[in-house]
């Protein structure tokens, strides 16, 4: 074929002009200077967003192309992409063929697929609640999900809470149920499912037990919420619908619980996400 039979919108500027409808569709130079990775389209075809006959699927053949624009040859794997004959592709899928990802693999390197990250969830979301609440030293610490937020009780706005992951605080600890300190003894104590830390200092801990240790039943997996009322040297753990009260000077667990939570909370729902005394504030949040 002769550049004078060809229809005048198949030379377009390079040594390899089309060949008006049908048979070459479109083609791509390789990575590379100047026409490097550029691809021409034939301008003589049908091209169309869908599979409808007459006319070509824009989006393989692009797809095609710029496999070759990527360095990529064509492979002899009917499934591929760059298998070098039109046909009609599937590209609602969001994965490449096999084929196609193992030879762009081989040119440019497997993904890094970098550690997730978790969000920090935003404070002020309407659905916003607390996991647990409790004071470390002298400030309070707010636990939800893989999040912490500390504030320093003086300090008024909520700008200065400091917010980071509970993993940065507490090495290993991914998530808090629950917590409640001592005031006298600088001591708090963090629950996750049924295992427990005491924490000192920010980023000491050391391990605690389990809530077994505590007195609590085989039954109870997990604490929703627990605070410490000085003067009354207890502790109420809240889990489910129910609460215990354990006496912190004696070590054991109050007879008579576990007690229904709605019937001596009266208004605060039946269950406790976080529950936390404050300047002798007693303050329980929940969820309904
Ligand atoms: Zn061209
Ligand atoms: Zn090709």
């Amino acid at each position: 074929m002769t550049l004078l039979s060809l229809p005048p919108s198949a030379v377009h500027g390079d040594f390899f002009p089309f060949d008006g409808p049908k048979g070459v569709l479109a083609h791509a130079f390789e990575p590379g200077d100047n026409m490097g990775g550029d691809v021409h389209f034939d301008d003589d075809e049908i091209w169309r967003t869908g599979h409808r006959k007459p006319g070509f699927n824009l989006l393989t053949v692009a797809v095609h192309e710029l496999g070759h624009s990527l360095g990529l040859s064509h492979s002899k794997d009917p499934s591929a992409l760059m298998y070098p004959k039109y046909k009609r592709f599937s590209l609602t899928s969001p994965r490449l063929p096999t084929d196609d990802t193992l030879a762009i693999q081989a040119l440019y390197g497997k993904r890094i697929t970098k550690p997730e990250t978790p969000t920090i969830p935003k404070k002020c979301q309407p659905n916003f609640s607390i996991g647990a609440v409790t004071m470390l030293g002298n400030e309070i610490l707010f636990f939800k999900g893989s999040s912490v937020w500390l504030r320093t009780p003086w300090m008024t706005s909520w700008s200065r809470v400091k917010e980071g992951l509970i993993s940065t605080l507490l090495p290993s600890v991914r998530s808090v149920d629950a917590a409640y300190n001592i005031p006298h003894t600088g001591v708090t104590f963090v629950f996750t499912g049924p295992k427990y830390w005491m924490v000192q200092k920010l980023k000491m801990k050391s391990y605690g037990g389990s809530i077994y240790d505590y007195g609590f039943p085989t039954t109870v997996k997990k604490i929703d919420a627990a605070v410490h009322l000085r003067e009354y040297k207890k502790t109420y753990f809240f889990t489910g619908h129910v609460y215990y009260r354990y006496d912190e000077a004696l070590s054991v667990m109050d007879s008579g619980f576990p007690r229904k939570i709605q019937s001596d909370w009266p208004g605060i729902g039946d269950k406790v996400d976080a529950a936390f005394q404050f300047r002798g504030k007693r303050i329980l949040s929940s969820t309904i």
